[in-house]
């Protein structure tokens, strides 16, 4: 399900992804975050920068430090995971229409990558991850997560969405015991979407040597 609101927080300077964290850790020790959040919000001028009313700016921010929390909650838990899947958002291929040369498969269901573009975020982190021993998938919507890990037997997954879509597929891993990561989406809309590919780059890496037992 998408914000009733859209965002475009692909410009914002560094200091807010890390002030994001230490809100998030806050919050993981269970400390109250809700006035830090407007005042953040205030200090990095984040409604002039992004448009927002504040009721939406709020929504957006404590949906970003929940996930930031949860994050950290899952770490250690996603790092003694053996099998793994990327989940990533269909909104973020450089093409919307016939140009995007992946081919849809209803019985995954997921989009499989043609790598038809180079500079394409998601055939970037297709490869990156495939590279790391995920299996990678890209999805419509938030609703194809069940089928998908029913049968698959994962024990660690890495989404990638915007926060109400990470919301949504994280009661799914809930509700299945499966470890999860998130990457949420710095730029909403549902097409022409952006996530920060470093942030993803890091969770993959991260993660890698326990998964591969120490040896890289
Ligand atoms: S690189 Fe992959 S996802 Fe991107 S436009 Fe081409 S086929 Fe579509
Ligand atoms: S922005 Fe992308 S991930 Fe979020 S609801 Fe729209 S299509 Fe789904």
């Amino acid at each position: 399900m998408p914000y009733k609101f859209t965002f475009d927080l692909s410009k914002i300077p560094r200091f807010f992804f890390t002030e994001l964290t230490r809100m998030g850790y806050e919050k993981r020790m269970h400390r109250k975050v809700s006035a830090a959040i407007q005042d953040f919000i205030r200090k990095c001028k984040i409604q002039e920068a992004t448009g927002l009313n504040l009721a939406d700016a709020i929504q957006l921010l404590e949906d970003l430090v929940d996930l930031e929390a949860r994050n950290l909650l899952e770490r250690e838990k996603f790092k003694k995971t053996g099998r793994r899947a990327l989940l990533l958002p269909h909104c973020a291929r450089k093409y919307m229409d016939n140009r995007c040369k992946a081919k849809f498969e209803p019985d995954i269901p997921s989009y499989i990558c043609a790598h038809c573009s180079e500079d394409c975020l998601i055939n970037k982190a297709v490869s990156l991850a495939e590279g790391e021993g995920y299996d990678v998938y890209i999805l419509p919507g938030s609703s194809c997560v069940p089928k998908i890990l029913k049968f698959r037997n994962y024990e660690g997954v890495i989404g990638v969405a915007c926060g109400e879509e990470l919301k949504l597929a994280g009661k799914v891993l809930e509700s299945m015991r499966i470890a999860g990561q998130a990457v949420p989406l710095l730029r909403n809309g549902c097409s022409n979407t952006f996530f920060n590919m470093q942030t993803l780059q890091r969770i993959l890496k991260k993660n890698r040597e326990l998964k591969r037992g120490g040896v890289d």
